[in-house]
């Protein structure tokens, strides 16, 4: 009898679990059930999109071609309502069943709302699907004006939209500065001038209050809590995400704001394992748990749970230094790891336009923020994926030229 895998996602990481299923086992049936209405896309591309920089083709990835010439069973517009882990069975909206040997749940996330007045009117946007970002390019085409919520790494492709297409944009921040749990005031500084440039005030120790709307429902003004008012036909909020886990309630599944897994992708479930953004995973290089929010890591996770769940046991490990590029700038941007982890941090301004931040834990690398010149990612990433003690080598980390064999440890690392 050959294995029933049944991949609940078609982001990334159930894509690419999918795929490499069929590579490692060509007589497994494998069911991938989305509740969008399209196939794998690029997610990282549905910005470009949305500044009206890149049509619609490139942004797909997948055709539903693509599922059937591999044989693999692609459910759109189906959304899993429930599993019985003990039935090996999983319940959609439509009242279908569908039995497993092997479950993945590789569901992401879904953008957080703003809980104040007003934030679900018209004009009010979050962003997360190529839907949203088709929403979004309408909306900002025909705005003039807008105000972006979130100081962080969504948050700056909203801003970045607002630029693209012309809006007198306002971007309002908690603190005094863009993602400051990664980012000094010197490096956030470079950000901040380049939104500027771009036609995007910052306004720090900010947030929206509430939203004012016209008679029509559709967003008018942002008002901070300093009372301060900011004209916005168009609002992007990007506060964070809810982890998909709702319909695993009463099956035992250990969640914690995600899913907990061990470094193979698996549950405390049997056969049931996850992969990408929804993870809390065991991360073997921190030796800690963690969660990742980026497409490579998505992809290499849903890569180990496939491999695993058709070798039925802890075949293939996940381990892994996570990175993600900002690229809306004329520099570079790059943070790796977790930048905002550790108990220690060093950090240099070389020039208006490149910075580098480099934070530890227990004197180890752990993560980091380049900007400007990103010539030191392979090392630094290398130093982080070998846990090599840079205690009292630290002043080498920010050097221009970081070069692998000056530190200690590096040698006989492999
Ligand atoms: C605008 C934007 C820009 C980004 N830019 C970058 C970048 O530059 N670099 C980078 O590394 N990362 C970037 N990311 C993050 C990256 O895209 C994600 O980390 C990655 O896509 C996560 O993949 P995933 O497969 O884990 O989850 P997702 O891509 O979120 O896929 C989960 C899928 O599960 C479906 N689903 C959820 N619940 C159910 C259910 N009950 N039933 C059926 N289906 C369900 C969802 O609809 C979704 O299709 C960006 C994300 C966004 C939104």
């Amino acid at each position: 009898m050959c294995a029933s895998h049944v991949i609940i996602g078609d982001g990334i990481a159930g894509s690419s679990a999918a795929e490499t299923i069929r590579e490692e086992d060509p007589d497994a049936d494998i069911t991938v059930i989305t509740e969008e209405g399209e196939a794998l896309y690029n997610r990282i591309l549905i910005k470009e999109f949305a500044k009206g920089k890149l049509p619609e083709a490139p942004v797909s990835i997948h055709e539903p071609e693509w599922y059937e010439e591999r044989d693999i069973d692609l459910r759109l517009n189906t959304v899993v309502t429930g599993v019985d882990v003990d039935a090996h069975e999983v319940y959609t909206h439509d009242g279908e069943t569908v039995a497993y040997d092997k479950l993945l749940v590789a569901t992401g996330g879904t953008p957080t709302q703003l809980p104040v007045d007003n934030s679900d009117a018209e004009g009010v946007n979050h962003f997360w699907t190529f839907e949203d970002a088709r929403a979004i390019k309408e909306n900002a085409e025909s705005a003039d004006s807008g105000v972006v919520v979130g100081a962080g790494l969504l948050g700056i492709d909203l801003a970045a939209i607002c630029g693209a297409q012309g809006l007198d944009a306002h971007y309002l921040m908690r603190g005094e500065a863009w993602w400051r749990y990664a980012l000094s005031q010197d490096g956030a500084e470079i950000i901040h001038d380049a939104l500027e440039e771009m036609g995007v005030t910052p306004v720090f120790d900010s947030g929206v209050d509430h939203f004012e709307t016209d008679d029509d429902g559709r967003v008018t003004a942002a008002v901070d809590p300093n009372g301060d008012r900011f004209e916005a036909e168009f609002a992007g909020v990007a506060i964070g995400l809810n982890f998909n886990t709702e319909f695993l309630q009463g099956t035992g599944i250990e969640t914690d704001n995600g899913i907990v897994t061990d470094e193979h992708m698996r549950t405390n479930v049997d056969d049931v394992y996850a992969a990408g953004d929804i993870t809390q995973f065991h991360d073997v290089i921190v030796g800690d748990r963690a969660q990742n929010g980026a497409w490579g890591s998505a992809k290499e996770q849903g890569n180990i749970a496939g491999q695993n769940m058709v070798a039925d046991g802890p075949e293939a490990t996940f381990e892994w230094v996570s990175s993600y590029s900002i690229t809306h700038f004329d520099f570079p941007f790059l943070s790796f790891g977790h930048p905002t982890r550790g108990d220690e941090t060093v950090e240099k301004k070389y020039d208006d336009e490149t910075w580098r931040r480099v934070a530890l834990k227990d004197g180890r690398v752990i993560g980091g923020v380049l900007i400007g010149d990103l010539s030191a990612q392979s090392v630094l990433k290398k130093l982080a994926r070998k846990q090599i003690d840079v205690s009292d080598q630290t002043d080498l980390l920010l050097e221009e030229g970081v070069d692998i064999e000056a530190f200690e440890g590096a040698a006989t690392a492999d």
